[in-house]
């Protein structure tokens, strides 16, 4: 009687086992199995096929070690964390599976262990059950799988350099079903089995569970080692998170797979590649933080009436603590979309200098990234902050700089023109420096070209530069746009400027960029001498 009931619950508890998982096994002190019962994803790995072998010969090699610390960290009565373990399927095949297990009091030193076959059947060494590895295709994956409301999981880019792979790949066949193989397998390791990408011929990137501890360089030399090559991969992961955040994670991962893509995907050890994915993420939460509680200040470079050297208005230039140039940190938060509020902070602080008493007569130029361009915002907020103040929206220029690329030239113009239609006033900044300069100033209407200091500072010396900036002044001229010529740092550059018929200058000439506008140029200055006055917009 006793014995039926023991079955009978030994039967039920087997029915509850089993509600969670495909497989449940028992081992001996040996590790052998003694018991086992449940389905497998193919008779190769079926219940019977695990009986009398131990657990070990069952795994790979890469899933060895993992195997034996969950084993080594069992206490009594207390169930193990899972543990992914990568079974051989016969065949050359791995098969991917979470693991828990538990010592029982009453049946040590036997251990129950529980399987669960991991997500779909998936062929590790099959070439043609590989999903596409493009890097685009991979960007595209880790979006969705990133994107909210992804249900909090803790997400890693894993980045796995394999060396001897490209070497291989030359060697026929062979070499080639090993490619096909670790593409295969990294994929497989991949959140949802399909978020690997390949960045280059021995680099790939993928998306992990961070709960996920398969020893991936391990994987790929165990691969290696079974088609006869001798493979060196390393790999390394950095957090991202899903849900909140993930915008910026994602952009990072964009901005360091594009690096990378640029650098043929050789370029640098992955592990300076991850590093590099970390610190665009603390710079862009330092940046965003930064914008949030206005942590930066506003100088202001005068921009001069060459015929006359009268101040005409000036350039206010972001400076972040400690760095002489913001240039790098908003390239950065250009290619991380922080850009826009930041644009609109940097509006705010203008208008508030513009705002002070005696400051009646100063004109502002404030930058703006053709990035925030893109969408209402930025023109909104500023139709915002300057309604129904005419008389501070006549004293505003906003240069549009071409670093970020417009991607809807129309829309921007329709954004402009809201600008222009109340008196604020626009410029194409640093205007030949980008490819599409000719075309922007076709497709936007402007009041201003601001023509790229490159070709100012080589005028003295270059007589095609002199050409060059003599034909726009004329192309300028029959469009009624003014030109400013930026970055002035000589008198005989200066001269040329005015002979050529430029309208404006900008450079260390006539002054630096400072804290506060100074419309009295220093009386050793050479322009100084000619002014002291304020020129009005024209
Ligand atoms: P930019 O708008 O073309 O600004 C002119 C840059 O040239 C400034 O560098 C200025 O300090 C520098 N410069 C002026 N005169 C001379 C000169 O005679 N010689 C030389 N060698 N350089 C001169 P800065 O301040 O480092 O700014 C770099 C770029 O960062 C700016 O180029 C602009 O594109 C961007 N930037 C600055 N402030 C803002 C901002 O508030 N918003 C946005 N979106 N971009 C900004
Ligand atoms: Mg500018
Ligand atoms: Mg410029």
């Amino acid at each position: 009687m006793r014995a039926q009931s023991g079955r009978m619950i030994r039967k039920r508890l087997l029915g509850f086992a089993f509600a969670s998982s495909d497989l449940l096994l028992e081992l001996d002190a040996k590790g052998a199995t003694v018991f086992g019962m449940g389905a497998g994803p193919t008779t190769a790995l079926s219940a019977e096929s695990f009986r009398g072998i131990a657990l070990w010969n069952r795994v790979a090699p890469a899933s060895v070690e993992a195997l034996n610390d969950v084993l080594k960290s069992l206490k009594p009565g207390a169930r193990s964390a899972p543990v992914e373990l990568l079974f051989n399927a016969g065949e050359g095949r791995l098969r991917r599976a979470t693991a828990r297990f538990f010592l029982l009091p009453e049946l040590a030193p036997n251990v129950s262990c529980s399987v669960t076959w991991e997500g779909a059947a998936y062929a590790l060494h099959d070439p043609e059950a590989a999903p596409a590895l493009a890097p685009e295709a991979f960007l595209e994956r880790a979006r969705q799988v990133m994107a909210p409301p992804a249900e909090a999981r803790d997400l890693a880019v894993a980045f796995v350099d394999v060396e001897g792979l490209a070497a291989a790949q030359s060697m026929g066949e062979a070499g080639e079903r090993l490619n096909a193989r670790v593409e295969a397998a990294l994929q497989a390791a991949s959140v949802d089995g399909a978020t690997a990408g390949k960045l280059g011929p021995e680099r790939f990137a993928l998306i992990r569970d961070t709960a996920n501890e398969v020893d991936l360089a391990g994987e790929v030399q165990e691969i290696g080692r079974s088609e006869g090559f001798d493979l060196q991969a390393s790999a390394t992961e950095a957090e991202v998170t899903a849900g909140s955040g993930s915008l910026s994670a994602l952009r990072a991962l964009r901005v360091a797979v594009e690096g990378c893509l640029k650098d043929g995907g050789a370029g640098q050890p992955e592990v300076n590649f991850s590093a590099a994915l970390s610190r665009t993420l603390n710079d862009a939460h330092a940046f965003q933080a930064m914008v949030r509680d206005r942590r930066f200040d506003l100088h202001y470079q005068p921009i001069v009436d060459l015929k006359t050297g009268a101040v005409h208005h000036f350039e206010a230039l972001a400076r972040f603590k400690g760095s002489a140039s913001p240039a790098n940190a908003i390239r950065m938060a250009e290619e991380m979309a922080l850009i826009e509020g930041f644009d609109i902070a940097v509006a705010e602080k203008a208008l508030s200098r513009l705002r002070q008493q005696g400051a009646g007569l100063l004109k502002f130029a404030i930058n703006v990234s053709g990035a925030s361009l893109a969408d209402d915002r930025y023109v909104q907020s500023l139709l915002r902050m300057t309604a129904s103040r005419a008389d501070e929206r006549r004293r505003l220029i906003v240069e549009v700089t071409e670093s970020a690329a417009l991607s809807d030239v129309e829309a921007a113009n329709r954004r402009l023109g809201a600008l222009r239609a109340v008196g604020i006033k626009v410029c194409i900044d640093d205007f030949g420096a980008g490819a599409a300069s000719y075309d922007y100033l076709r497709r936007l209407s402007v009041d201003t070209v601001k023509i790229d200091g490159t070709f100012v500072q080589g005028l003295e010396t270059d007589p095609k530069a002199r050409t060059l900036i003599g034909h726009l002044v004329e192309l300028c001229r029959s469009l009624e746009v003014e030109t400013i010529a930026e970055m002035i740092e000589t008198q005989g550059c200066a001269d040329i400027l005015k002979d050529i018929g430029v309208d404006l200058g900008q450079g260390w000439l006539f002054g630096k960029a400072e804290a506060e506008p100074r419309t009295h140029l220093a009386a050793n200055e050479p322009v100084a001498r000619r002014m002291g006055a304020v020129a009005s917009w024209g």
